[in-house]
């Protein structure tokens, strides 16, 4: 964690919440081990989720109230013809007027939350507010929070934590820059941040988690991943859960794709077995390319 969220209160909490942890992680553990005895020798290690296909707009810090409207009337306009969940983001002033205004199916999230119950944290929103909100949904360790706000991915992992236990479901964001792509390390990477979840969270858990993949290289940059580089990271993805958290989760849990995805590349990066979703940033601002974005699970496989 960095310097400047390391103050007395939050290391107390910090070595509170890692004791809760291990305890749990032994509990959760043991009845894995029990669980995985029966369940392993049906499920596939590495096949595709069976989970609905599962589309977000990360608004993140855009609009006005009367951009916001418009973009609402455009989305509650448009025709969702595919089987598909939708979780809108919009900025935390916003969320309210938009969960007022949206209808289904469309869900609404937040774009971050605090690590631990609120008090003197000036700026920031807790877990508990959202749930007392109705927020079903929040997005934690986007790669602007990790870059920007120095969000480690032991700070992602205790988020992702207390934003569970408190009601609140999480996309979780894992995602290489380009120099740990071309050093090879994106799986690398990856894995380090996936870990840092699992080592908090158990295999429950997992049920109220979409893993948003966004290669870093990708975001706001008009520089899309192919779809095999796309899908090789995504079925390295599941693997890994495959192997270090449960076949069963692996089978389940949900892998969105997020980097520069629109309406023009939507429908070939959707038919990737491993992608079972997008997170979008730019063109969720677009009501008609966000629609058409939803539509395309329609191609998935
Ligand atoms: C994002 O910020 O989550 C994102 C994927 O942005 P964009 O679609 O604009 O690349």
């Amino acid at each position: 964690m960095r310097k400047g969220l390391s103050n007395t209160r939050t290391e107390q909490f910090f070595t509170q919440s890692r004791r809760t942890i291990y305890n749990n992680k032994y509990n959760s553990k043991r009845s894995a081990t029990n669980n995985n005895k029966n369940k392993s020798f049906y499920v596939n290690a590495a096949k595709a989720s069976s989970g609905k296909f599962v589309v977000g707009g990360n608004w993140k810090c855009n609009g006005s109230i009367e951009s916001i409207e418009k973009l609402c009337a455009t989305l509650n306009s448009g025709k969702i013809t595919a089987d598909v969940e939708i979780i809108c983001a919009p900025p935390m002033v916003y969320i309210d007027r938009v969960q007022s205004k949206l209808k289904p199916p469309y869900q609404v999230a937040a774009q971050n939350c605090w690590v631990g119950k609120g008090g003197a944290f000036t700026g920031e929103v807790s877990a508990e507010m959202l749930k007392d909100a109705n927020i079903p949904w929040v997005i934690l360790g986007h790669s602007e929070r990790r870059s920007l706000c120095g969000e480690t991915n032991e700070f992602v992992g205790l988020k992702t934590k207390y934003a569970l236990d408190t009601g609140v479901k999480v996309v979780a964001c894992i995602g290489e820059s380009l120099a740990q792509r071309e050093a090879g390390n994106t799986l690398k990477v990856c894995f380090a941040q996936l870990q840092a979840i699992a080592d908090c969270v158990s295999e429950k858990d997992w049920d109220n988690i979409i893993i948003a993949y966004e290669p870093v290289w990708a975001i706001g940059t008009g520089k899309v991943a192919t779809p095999e580089q796309a899908q090789d990271v995504h079925a390295g993805v599941r693997k890994w859960m495959s192997e270090n958290v449960s076949a069963v989760v692996a089978s389940k849990v949900r892998i969105q794709y997020g980097g520069s995805v629109n309406a023009g590349n939507c429908d070939e990066l959707a038919q990737k077995p491993d992608i079972d979703g997008f997170l979008v940033g730019g063109a969720s601002l677009d009501g008609d390319a966000f629609v058409k974005i939803c539509n395309s699970a329609a191609h998935s496989k």
